[in-house]
């Protein structure tokens, strides 16, 4: 996703974009073995949803064609966030809810679409070519091919290869430093199938989220998306994974569900087998403090910043610095790494920090806890017991969570008294 929409980016500025993906994509909407996170809950927020409506105009209209469901977020999903149920707000946020693989299978078609865009699939990047300290291309090999390398030339290369990304270690081979990082230890496991309900047995709602608590770092997705199906999603943090046997699942769940959504979930047919990701840990590395770094080299979204993904922000942010590189391509070639890092910094600052603070609000997440950080964990945790009943403070708190509003949103005085005097 981060490498599709870094070249809607760059095919604004550049003659020719060249996309080289180790996957062999076919003609089809699949899950794919290069992006194993795929297979569960993959929700695309409000913002992200208005920034990639923007980016590809019409794209929402094509997914609600094929059964996407377009969903109002205050109203239809029903969201447990630190214990309490939100009251159902105004109508408000939207966003789309497809698939993954369906997502992805879209914008890659609108990106196809653009001049000057070329696919090299089923090849591998093994490093980059440099010429005094500018980075010129990258290096290749076809997997289907015997293993000679190959070389595409660029004005401009970016690593959107993902967290693992390598160009950290090919920069660090160039005589440049790593840049700092942070991380917090979540220690995740998700477990997901898709099942088909009974009919309209949720209705209206299109989705169902619970949040972990201290004491219970259990999390669970119950999410409609195309093809008449729901994806449920379990999760469970700090080390407390999800089984993948089917019946321990469901004994799992029962830890976790609200009653009616739990019996909703066991009237349900399964559709597939268990499928499971485990995220060790969330990293941000801190290119924008690096002194120096190659010309001609971007990172960009989860090797810039891989988010725990309970908090749904990936592709959302990775579509912010979409848009923050295209500004900063407007101002040409000079100093544009510095740039680039400081303005995707902007955009995932606050994203961080929300992740964080969510993290560091269960004990059982190690990690340094400020006292601006407790006592804002404390105001968040007393905000979500008043949106259970205060319909002004839930809409608040979509907004946030849905990236419509900044953070400091949920401190603005019409909000603050009401979760004080409440
Ligand atoms: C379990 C889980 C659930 C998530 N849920 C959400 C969610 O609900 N909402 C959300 O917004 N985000 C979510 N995310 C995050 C989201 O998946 C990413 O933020 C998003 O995909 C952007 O990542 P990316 O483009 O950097 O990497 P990816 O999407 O992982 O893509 C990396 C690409 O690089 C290719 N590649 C890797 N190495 C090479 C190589 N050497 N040569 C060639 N190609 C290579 C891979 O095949 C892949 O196509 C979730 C993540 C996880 C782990």
């Amino acid at each position: 996703m981060g490498g599709l929409l870094a070249a809607r980016a760059l095919s604004e500025a550049f003659d020719r974009v060249t996309l080289v993906e180790r996957d062999e994509l076919g003609a089809e909407a699949r899950d794919r073995r290069g992006v194993p996170q795929g297979r569960h809950v993959h929700v695309l927020l409000p913002r992200g949803s208005q920034v990639l409506g923007s980016l590809f105009p019409g794209i929402a209209d094509e997914l609600g064609a094929q059964g996407v469901p377009h969903t109002q977020l205050a109203r239809q999903i029903r969201f447990v966030v630190s214990g309490h149920r939100l009251v159902r707000g105004h109508l408000g946020p939207t966003m789309l809810q497809p698939t993954r693989a369906t997502l992805e299978h879209a914008v890659r078609g609108r990106v196809a679409a653009l001049p000057g865009v070329e696919f090299v699939n089923g090849c591998d990047v093994t490093g980059l070519v440099s010429t005094g300290g500018r980075v010129t291309g990258a290096r290749f090999v076809r997997r289907a091919g015997g293993g000679a390398e190959e070389v595409v030339e660029g004005d401009l290369v970016v690593d959107a290869l993902g967290r693992s990304g390598r160009s950290i270690e090919w920069v660090s081979r160039l005589g440049f430093a790593r840049p700092p990082e942070e991380r917090i230890q979540v220690g995740i496991r998700y477990a997901s199938c898709f099942m088909r309900t009974p009919p309209d047995a949720l209705a209206p709602e299109q989705g169902i989220l619970v949040g972990p608590v201290p004491g219970r770092t259990r999390a669970m997705a119950f999410m409609a998306c195309e093809g008449d199906r729901w994806l449920l999603t379990v999760a469970g943090m700090a080390g407390d994974h999800p089984p993948t046997e089917p019946d321990a699942l469901m004994a799992y769940l029962d830890t976790i569900a609200p009653p009616d959504v739990r019996e909703v979930i066991g009237k349900s047919e399964r559709l597939s087998d268990v499928v499971t990701h485990t995220f060790p840990a969330s990293l941000r590395r801190r290119y924008e403090k690096l002194r120096a770094y190659p010309d001609g080299l971007l990172v960009f979204a989860d090797g810039l910043c891989s988010f725990n993904p309970v908090y749904g922000q990936g592709m959302t942010v990775a579509s912010l610095e979409a848009e923050a590189l295209r500004t900063c391509l407007e101002g040409g070639d000079r100093g544009l790494a510095g740039r680039f890092y400081r303005a995707a910094a902007k955009v995932i600052e606050p994203a961080w920090q929300l992740s964080a603070a969510g993290d560091l609000a269960l004990p059982e997440i190690k990690g340094p806890r400020s006292l601006a950080t407790r006592l804002i964990n404390r105001y968040v945790a007393r905000l979500h017991r008043v949106g259970a009943t205060d319909v002004a403070v839930a809409d608040a708190f979509w907004r946030v969570a849905g990236y419509l509003d900044p953070t400091p949103a949920l401190l603005r005085p019409k909000v603050a008294l009401r979760v004080f005097t409440r």
